[in-house]
This record gives C-alpha cells, structure tokens and sequence, in this order.
C-alpha cells in the first residue's frame, strides 16, 4: 500500500493597478491589446531602475497575515537568472533566503472537519510575460514545408509583455495533504480567503490564479517523503483534482511494478485527462540566486503591519464556523452563504434586521420560528439565488435590499402572506426594487 503526500504552490496575481516594478497598468490579457501595457522598466531595458509598489506589499501582507505567518521585519528581493524570450531581463526579480512570510497555516472544511495545512513561505515577486506559439500548420504559405518537420513544429511564437512585471504572490505550503479531494477543498479555501482579502478575483481560466501540486507516494507508515513530480498547466479546480489523482495513480504503478519515480515538471493535457512530463526538475542552484542589487531590503514597520492587520476582514473559514455556531446553520447552508464575502454580508444584514425587529422574531407569529435565521439562509440560497441566476446578476446589484427581504419574512411568520405567496412577492419586489408590504397589497397577497 502506497500513500500519497501532496504539497501545495499557488501564484496569485495580486489586484494592483499598477505593476510590481514601474507604473504600467495592470490589464486584462484577454483584452487589451499586446504589448500596449509595457515600459523600459518592464521589458527590461538596461540601465532602468525598479521601484516596488506599495500598494503590492500591503496586499501581499494581508493575505500573510491571514495564513497566521510569521512576517520578515526585513526581507529580501532577490535575482532569479534564467532565459525564455517572455522573460525580456535575463531574470525574474522575486524572493529568496528572505521571504516576506513563513511558518503559517489554513484551516478549512472537508467532510464535516476542520483540516489544517501548513504553509511554508508567502513572498513576492513579478509575473512573466506571455508567449504564444503559433503551430506551422497554421500558417499556410511558409507553414506547408515547416508542419512535417520535426524540429519546427511551431512557425513562430508571439510575445505579450502587458503581463511581464505583473505583482505575484507565491504562496508554498508543508506536504500536509493526502488525497485529491482534500488538495481541492484546500485550494478552494485559499482561493476563497484571497478573494475576501480582495487581493486576487480568482479567475483560473484567465490564469490570475495558478495552483500546482507536488506529489509523490510513500509506502504507507513511512516518514520518508517520495520522489515528486510538479505539476503545471491546470486551470481548473476539477483538473487539479484530476491531475492529483492521475499523477498518485501513475506513481503507484511505477512504483509497484519495481521501477522508480523521476523527478520532473509535468504538464496536465485536459483533453487527455493525462499528465506529461514536461521538463527535468530544475534546483535552486540552477538559477544563480543573488540579492537583487536595485533594490534595498524591504523594511516593514511596526506600525503598517498593524494597519494592515487591523483593516483585514473576518476570514471565510471563521465566518462558516460562526454562522452555524452563532444562527445554527448547517454546514451545507453555511458554505453557501460564506462561499462570497457579499453574499455573507447580505445574510448577516437580514439576520441583523430581523434580530432588532422584536416583532419579526421567530416564535411570535403565528408561523412558528418563520422569520429565524435558518428561514432567512433558506430564502436567500433558495429563491433569491434562483431569481439572480435567471437574470445573471450579482448581490451586490439586485434591488431586493436586505431589509425588504426581513421584512416579507416577517410578513410571512406573522402570517400575513403563506409561502407560496411571498415567493410570488419576492419575484415581483426583485422586479421593481418595491417594497414587501407594497407589493403584498398591490397584488392582494395577503390571506
Ligand atoms: P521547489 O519546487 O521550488 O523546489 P520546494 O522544494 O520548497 O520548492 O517544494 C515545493 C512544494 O513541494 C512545497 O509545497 C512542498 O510542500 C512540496 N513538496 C516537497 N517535497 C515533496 C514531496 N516529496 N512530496 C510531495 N510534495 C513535496
Ligand atoms: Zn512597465
Ligand atoms: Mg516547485
């Protein structure tokens, strides 16, 4: 019997409006048009001078301090020399010896249990630039003769740089995890801490957010960690798990047919369903670390730690224990409603109002414990999402104020109105932004 160990390595756009080394925008790869978002800073020209964005360590900082990590008082950029023609400079300036953060850790949910990963190191560093190779085959003149050959297989290859000094967090966790399906509801958690932090929107299909898993598998018992693969190329949390289990499955047949693992990059093929290997495991030293001499040590005082540690929200995770704790929510309700930070908010201004409404308080009318938080969770996952899933809106947008919906729920435990219609009220309130006692009168709901 083998057992698998996986250990997390998330890059994470950082929400700037600017990069992390000049002034240029940061854009929308998908829209802007190439190369218009680019300065002698970021494409490297000799003899220009980074300057670090601010606003890219606070942001940084926050989600270091929500991993509970232990923060730097002075860490330390550092020169990351490799070659790739998106990469303009030669290297890639991020954090080496001296990361902005270690030794942290997240707590999420999996099964009806609070799990805990450590995580290893939080820094900072820039994203590269984009390349796209175009096949030959694509190219119909020059192509014809280029698509049989072997050695070109690609007539040409484009170079985005909007995308090249673009704020990265590198977040790397401890090898704590043992299955695919806890990688998925870690990954899911951390996203989900980095969007209410309002540090990265999440978007893995557009590629602001990249998660690669190591693994490797150990004869069970074993304290000695395997041979590991990375794997890259994953731009969803289902190809995460997919890859996860297809890189355990793999292993374990290496492994148990006598062979042995090798240490290598591998890419995952989403049409395949089937990891490749990639590229051989590069090391530290392959890279010529060195501190990066255009830029000093970065010095965070006591006191901007404290302002950023002041100003971070409540975390999802313990906002999903307190929902059930403090509304008995069950954890089914409790996810749902914590999933987006507005979404909670919402719930929580209807429980609000209802809780200072003496007269909407469960038990008081004459439906029993109708207007209770549980009744609210239930409307606003239930009917509410239905109607902004069918107009494709967000919360934050719709016109149903959480003080309207408290007040149709309490219509409806005082008995005014039965379910069928306040599900009819809601409808036409979401409609028109009216009000619940308005709209139950012009359409004669009341019983
Ligand atoms: P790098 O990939 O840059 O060499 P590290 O060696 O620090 O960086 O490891 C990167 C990630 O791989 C970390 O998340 C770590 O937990 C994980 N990891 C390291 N060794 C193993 C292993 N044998 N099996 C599974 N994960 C591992
Ligand atoms: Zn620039
Ligand atoms: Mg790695």
């Amino acid at each position: 019997m083998y057992e698998p160990v996986i250990g997390l390595e998330i890059h994470a756009q950082l929400l700037t409006r600017s990069k992390m080394f000049c002034a240029c925008p940061v854009v929308d790869l998908t829209e802007a048009a190439p190369n218009s978002a680019v300065c002698e800073v970021c494409s490297g020209m000799p003899g220009t001078l980074p300057v670090v964005n601010e606003k890219a360590v606070e942001y940084a900082l926050r989600v270091a301090l929500a991993l509970e990590c232990e923060i730097n008082p002075a860490s330390v950029f550092a020169r990351k020399n490799y070659f790739y023609p998106d990469l303009p400079k030669g290297f890639q300036i991020s954090q080496y010896e001296e990361p902005l953060a270690r030794t942290g850790r997240l707590t999420f949910r999996l099964d009806g249990a609070d799990r805990t990963v450590r995580i290893r190191r939080v820094h900072l560093e820039e994203d590269t630039g984009k390349t796209t190779h175009v096949p030959a085959a694509a190219v119909p003149d020059e192509g014809e003769n280029l698509a049989d050959s072997p050695i070109r297989p690609f007539a040409y290859s484009l170079i985005d740089l909007n995308r090249a000094g673009v704020p990265l967090l590198e977040i790397v966790t401890e090898p704590d995890l043992g299955s695919p399906e806890e990688v998925g509801a870690c990954a899911r958690a951390l996203r989900r801490l980095l969007q209410y932090l309002d540090v990265n929107t999440g978007d893995m299909q557009k590629g602001v957010l990249r998660i690669e898993p190591n693994v490797s598998v150990r004869p069970a018992g074993r304290t000695e960690l395997g041979t590991r693969t990375e794997v890259k190329n994953l731009n969803s949390f289902r190809a995460l798990e997919r890859a996860v289990a297809f890189e355990i499955e793999r292993q374990t047949g290496v492994l148990e047919a006598g062979g042995t693992v090798v240490q290598e990059t591998v890419g995952w093929d989403e049409a395949a369903q089937a990891a490749f290997p990639q590229r051989g495991k590069e090391e530290a030293h392959d890279y010529r670390y060195f501190p990066e001499p255009d830029l000093p040590p970065l010095i965070l005082a006591p006191d901007f730690i404290e302002r950023v540690s002041a100003g971070l929200p409540e975390r999802p995770h313990d906002r999903f224990l307190r929902y059930m704790a403090e509304y008995g929510l069950g954890e089914y309700d409790a996810d749902v409603l914590t999933a987006d930070r507005e979404v909670a908010d919402y719930f929580e201004a209807v429980a609000a109002q209802l809780a200072h409404s003496p007269a909407l308080r469960a038990g008081e009318g004459e439906v029993e414990g109708a207007s209770d938080p549980k009744t609210a969770a239930n409307w606003i996952t239930g009917e509410l999402f239905a109607l902004m899933n069918q107009a494709e809106d967000k919360i934050a947008t719709i016109r149903v104020r959480p003080e309207d919906l408290a007040a149709l729920l309490g219509l409806l435990a005082a008995g005014t109105v039965n379910a069928a219609s306040a599900q009819k009220a809601l409808a036409e309130m979401y409609r028109t932004g009216r009000q619940a006692a308005e709209v139950v009168e012009a359409l004669g709901l009341a019983q």
